[in-house]
This record gives C-alpha cells, structure tokens and sequence, in this order.
C-alpha cells in the first residue's frame, strides 16, 4: 500500500520543508470561484490565509477556480480583486500579475489537468464512467430502496475501455480509513465509506474543483491550504487523490463558519450579510474591517480587541482559530471602525473622509472642513455618516418640530416654556467673545439662573442651532459656527415658537 504523508511542519516556523529537505518558503492561497461578490466569510478565510504567509514573510497567491463555467458570474472577478484591494489583502502572485507558476485562473490550465488525468487513467488508478445518467439514478433509487448508502465503487466496471477524454473520468478509489490533521480543528479520521469513485474530469473536457484544486495546489509549490468549513467532508477524498498521484500534501487548515447574528447557522443575505464593496462605498475604514474579520473566531490569549493590520499579521495564530462558527455581529464592526477613526490622526483621516462630505461642503475651505472633522470624529462610525452629521456647519437647515416632540425631555415643556428659555439663552449668549472657553462660561452660568438641567436647555440650543437631536459639544459647535449664524438660527427657531 502506498504510504501517505501530511507535512508536519509548523505554521510558526517561516521555513517548512518538502519531502526533498529543501527550504520552501510559506505559501498560501486564495482561490475562489467567481460565482458572486465577496461577502465576509469568504474573505475572512482569505485574510487567514494572507495573514499567515505575511507572518513567515511568504508569499499569497491569489488563483481563480472557474471550471464550473455554468456558475460563473460577470464581473464576479472584477469584485473579488476590489474587495482584496480595498482590504489591503495584496498578492505576490497570481491573477493580473502572474508569476513562476501560471497561469493562474484554471479554465487556462486545461491541457495540465488533461496530462494528470492520463498518467491515472494509463496507470489504470482512473477509468471512464459507462453509465447514462438514468443507469447511475436507477442504482441510487435501487441503495434508497434497500436504505443503504449509494457508493459508486460498487458499480465499477470490470474491464473498463481506455479513456478518450470523450467520457466523464472517476477515480479508481481507494477505500481505506484516512486520518489526518487539521491546523484548526486538530486530529482527524474517516473511514472507507467516505471515499468513493468521484468524478475528476468531466465530458467536456473541464476538471473538477475535487482534482485540479490538488494539481494546482502541488504546481503552484502551496505549503498550507487554508479554507473553508464546506470541504473538509471531502477531505478523505482529497487524500486519496494525493495518494494516486504520489505527491504530498500540504499543512491543511479549515476555517469554521461565520454564522448569522443568531449564532445558528450560516451567515447569509438574509442576516443582512453585506458584499465587501458595500463596506468600501460605506467608508469604513479598511483596516477596521479587517481587525473585524481576523477577530470573528480567533483572538490573541489576551483582551486586547483593537489591532492594525501590522499587530494581526504579528499575532495572527492558525492553531488559536476557535473550532465552532464565530457569529457575526455588525454592531460590533460599528463599535471597531469608530474606534479605528478615533485613532486617525486628523490630516489621515480628512484625506480618506474627502468623497464623503455633503454637497453643500463643497465651498468651504479646508480649514474649516478639518475643524468641523476634528469636532465629528469622535462620534463618526463610518465616513458615509460624514453628511447627518456635519450638514448643519455648511448649510441652514428648515426648522423641524419633531426634533421638539420627540425629545424625552424638551416634548414636557409648553411653547411658552421653550420660547422664554430659549430667548434668555440668546440674550445671554449676545454677550461673550466667540471663543469656546467663553461660550462655556455663558452656558454654564444660563444653567445657573434658570435652574433648567444641561440636557434640557443644551438640547434646546442644540436643535435651534444644528436642527440635529445631538451635536459634538455644545460650546465647540457654537465657536465654529460663528456668532452671528448662531444667534440667526436661534432667531429662526423662536419664530416657530411665535
Ligand atoms: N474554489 C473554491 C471556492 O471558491 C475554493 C476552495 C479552496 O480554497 O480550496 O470555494
């Protein structure tokens, strides 16, 4: 029986060795299937596989796997090399910019998996599938019937004819237990049902994703294969085919599920599950997304939740993947995205900010845009809230009641009451230089001799001056704004008041 061996090198080490002893540097890949846009789970199994080859200073390579054509999607390529670019998840070789080992989309590497797959057929380790479609479902009705598994194996036939590329080809399995280990999910083991007479070349000529993943993945010198939880059930298939054709495998790694905000089952476009390029058109910060990504099922052994792109790829650890699905909670990409802005410095972040802006931005200058950036980014979550929050410093807005009635506090007062406090806090307000310590002076001293509480009366100035339930703070909003415009929308608001 032919031996079979999984490489046990470890991730931690930046040099793994092959079976000829000869030093190969980490390389991974990311190879998708351009049936749709890229949404988190897909691109979070990427970025672990990017993270691990930038850790040992290797290489990631990015293949494109379209040899199911009939699934194929346009302008699913153009997305995927988008998403990655806008993450900032960059590959050293592969789609666009080729390398040692291309080409690297499969529907142009046809005529290699055809050479494979005749040295297994000459090898007589693979035959052609005699059956129709309706002989192969007879046999499968007739296993339901007798409420056994349908195993092709049992059908094979005794003298098959040599392959002409005209039929589909299946491997001549192997049934035997296969064991191996996973980087993430750790020792494992199947039994011989799991193995079975698949199909490696279909009748028109294209492999199947089961066959040409492992030749490319051999060819193409890949070191560790990271990938999703949807393939490790084919694992005992995968060895057998590493088996017929005597190469050795790789380190395997297998990243858990991301699951829906219910934590049950596989996120999806129902759970609001967004592509990747909607995050990019929403301005989240890259780097916010990533830290979100890396940290949906892994964590570092400590509490630390914020981390760059450089602190990842320094801590980045396959073996602490947690093994069951991480769920996916977009208020906590909010919560990590405004603390990424938070850390920004101001020039940073007003030049990643610039398409965002409200219309009404456009004449001001840019040292007012920055001074108005320096009051938001506190609050700013992502750049595409840039026009709710900051419309008000470039343009009056039309006075809005609700903002009143929908006050918990201001919807208890009477017209009367609003407008004689508001009269006071203009009159008062007439009196300082424009200048924030100032400002604050007078506000404190308004809640001195009214005796109103500061979310009353601030939240009163507040909506007459930025038509905005909330506001950076109140004094900072003031100086900027100006005096005069200030005390015009105070004006304006009385008026409603009348
Ligand atoms: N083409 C497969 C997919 O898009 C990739 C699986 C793998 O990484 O081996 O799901």
């Amino acid at each position: 029986m032919t031996t079979y061996r999984v490489n046990t090198q470890k991730l931690s080490d930046p040099i793994c060795y092959n079976n000829l002893m000869t030093e190969t540097k980490v390389r991974t890949r990311f190879a998708p299937s351009p049936t749709g846009a890229l949404h988190a789970g897909t691109v979070r199994t990427a970025l672990f596989a990017w993270l691990t080859a930038r850790q040992a200073g290797g290489t990631f390579i990015l293949r494109i796997e379209d040899t199911d054509q009939a699934r194929e999607v346009d302008g699913a390529i153009e997305n995927i090399v988008e998403s990655l670019r806008y993450l900032g998840i960059d590959w050293q070789e592969g789609l666009e910019i080729g390398g040692d080992y291309g080409p690297y989309i499969q529907s142009q590497r046809l005529h290699i998996y055809k050479e494979w797959a005749d040295k297994l057929a000459n090898k007589g380790l693979a035959y052609p599938d005699p059956y129709t479609p309706e002989e192969l479902e007879s046999f499968r009705a007739q296993a339901r019937n007798e409420k056994r598994p349908f195993l092709f194996r049992h059908h094979r036939p005794d003298n098959p004819p040599k392959w002409d590329g005209t039929k589909a080809l299946r491997l001549k399995s192997n049934p035997r237990e296969y064991s191996w280990h996973d980087e993430v999910m750790g020792d494992l083991s199947a039994g011989p049902d799991a193995v079975d007479d698949f199909i490696i070349m279909k009748a028109d000529g294209f492999p199947t994703y089961n066959f040409c993943h492992i030749i490319d993945d051999y060819l193409m010198k890949i070191t560790h294969v990271i990938r999703s939880q949807e393939f490790i059930s084919s694992m005992p298939r995968f060895l057998n085919l590493y088996e017929a054709l005597e190469i050795d495998a790789p380190v395997f790694a297998t990243v858990p599920n991301v699951l829906g905000p219910d934590g049950n089952k596989k996120l999806s476009k129902r759970d609001g599950a967004k592509q990747i390029i909607e995050y990019k058109n929403e301005g989240y910060p890259p780097e916010a997304l990533m830290n979100f990504l890396a940290t949906l099922g892994w964590n570092d052994g400590t509490e630390q939740e914020i981390f760059s792109p450089k602190e990842l790829i320094d801590k980045f650890d396959l073996k602490r993947v947690q093994r069951s699905g991480a769920r996916f909670d977009e208020r906590r990409l909010l919560w990590l995205s405004g603390a990424h802005i938070r850390n920004m410095e101001i020039d940073d972040l007003y030049n990643r900010v610039e398409e965002f802006w409200p219309e009404s931005a456009s004449e001001a200058s840019d040292s007012y845009k920055k001074e108005v950036l320096i009051l938001v980014k506190e609050r700013l979550k992502f750049y595409a809230e840039l026009p709710s929050l900051t419309k008000f410093f470039f343009e009056d807005l039309p006075v809005d009641d609700n903002l009143i009635s929908e006050h918990k506090q201001l919807k208890k007062y009477s017209k009367e009451q609003l407008k004689t406090l508001l009269q006071v806090s203009r009159t008062a307000l007439e009196k300082p230089k424009w200048e924030p310590q100032e400002i604050q002076d007078v506000l404190n001293e308004l809640i001195e001799t009214t005796g109103e509480k500061p979310v009353c009366l601030f939240g009163l100035i507040r909506i007459a001056i930025s038509q905005n339930p909330s506001s950076p703070a109140l004094n900072d909003t003031l100086a900027l704004l100006g005096k005069d415009k200030s005390l015009r929308r105070i004006d304006e608001q009385l008026s409603e008041f009348a």
